[in-house]
């Protein structure tokens, strides 16, 4: 799992980030102040983001950013900086932080933000991996093939594509867009209903029970998701 911490003594600000990481496939640590911050950085040596609020009850997250980074080189580090703090900026770079997002930010900015220096940290992999385990199923990226308990699931390239698509992002909401782009292409003039069609076709070749799916869920009026 991608674990990320989250430092944030506001519990409804710190809830709504747990919220949205854990839809976008991460598994985040939380702390509500520094020296707890740094506590769960100890007991989580593989944590590879790091979201640290300034204004804390204890240590400010300068310090924290600043204790992290002097014994952690590789990590990232997300400054959350309220609007009026123009100067946290400009510090929370100096310290060691690598990016900073700017209160209120919405769930897309902040996963974005995450996503782009989960990769450049090398959190995802560190060696491209060939092989994708999701469960019972094992998808070879090399020879693009998929395997449910160890038996041949012949796909087409499509399906294939949408899989590799699922299990690159499991215990994530991936809207009917988003999939129509990914697989089909930018431009693709086909209707969003082919998402559909497909999706329908590869439950049958996957799911235990098709009509009742629990591999690919759907997520009502707006996509799929993969996850157990
Ligand atoms: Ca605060």
């Amino acid at each position: 799992m991608k674990k990320v911490l989250v430092l944030e003594d506001e519990a409804s600000i710190r809830s709504f980030v747990v919220i949205n990481l854990k839809r976008s496939g991460y598994d985040p640590i939380e702390a509500s102040t520094g020296t707890e911050a740094l506590e769960r950085m100890k007991e989580n040596p593989d944590i590879k983001v790091a979201l640290l609020d300034i204004m804390l009850p204890d240590i400010d997250g300068f310090e924290v950013c600043r204790q992290i980074r002097a014994t952690n080189p590789k990590i990232g580090i997300i400054m959350l900086t309220a609007r009026t703090q123009e100067m946290d900026k400009v510090t929370g770079l100096m310290t060691g932080a690598d990016d900073y997002v700017t209160k209120p930010f919405s769930p897309a900015e902040l996963t974005a933000r995450i996503d782009a220096l989960y990769r450049r940290v090398g959190g995802d992999d560190e060696t491209p991996a060939t092989e994708i385990v999701n469960g019972p199923f094992k998808l070879n990226t090399r020879n693009r093939t998929l395997e449910k308990n160890g038996e041949r699931i012949r796909l087409t390239q499509v399906e294939y594509s949408i899989m590799k698509m699922f299990m690159d992002n499991p215990g994530r909401a991936l809207s009917r867009e988003d999939i129509l782009n990914t697989v089909w292409g930018r431009d693709y003039f086909g209707e969003l209903k082919v998402v559909d069609v497909n999706i329908r076709r590869l439950r049958i070749k996957i799911e235990d029970d098709p009509t009742n799916p629990i591999y690919i869920t759907t997520v009502w009026g707006y996509g799929y998701k993969w996850g157990f």
